[in-house]
């Protein structure tokens, strides 16, 4: 998965927890949200696997569906 930044659109890095872009010289931090509400998803992370829960009705998201956003750190 390649990770773009939100504003000049480049691929960012992953550094230490958080994506990084060159570019704009910013950190991000991504967000899970819910293709169907646009609310933030709950992560629930086991065995290394990671299940998103749309705590808005929607139930388990599948990883394909999610839609990412990155907030400025
Ligand atoms: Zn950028
Ligand atoms: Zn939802």
């Amino acid at each position: 998965m390649t990770a773009l930044c939100p504003v000049c659109q480049q691929p960012m890095s992953w550094v230490s927890g958080h994506f990084h872009c060159d570019t704009c010289a910013s950190d991000y931090q991504q967000r899970a949200l819910c293709p169907d509400c646009g609310k933030p998803l709950q992560e629930l992370k086991a065995c290394g696997a990671v299940d998103y829960i749309c705590q808005h009705g929607h139930g388990m998201i599948s990883k394909k569906r999610v839609q990412f956003s990155y907030l400025p750190l």
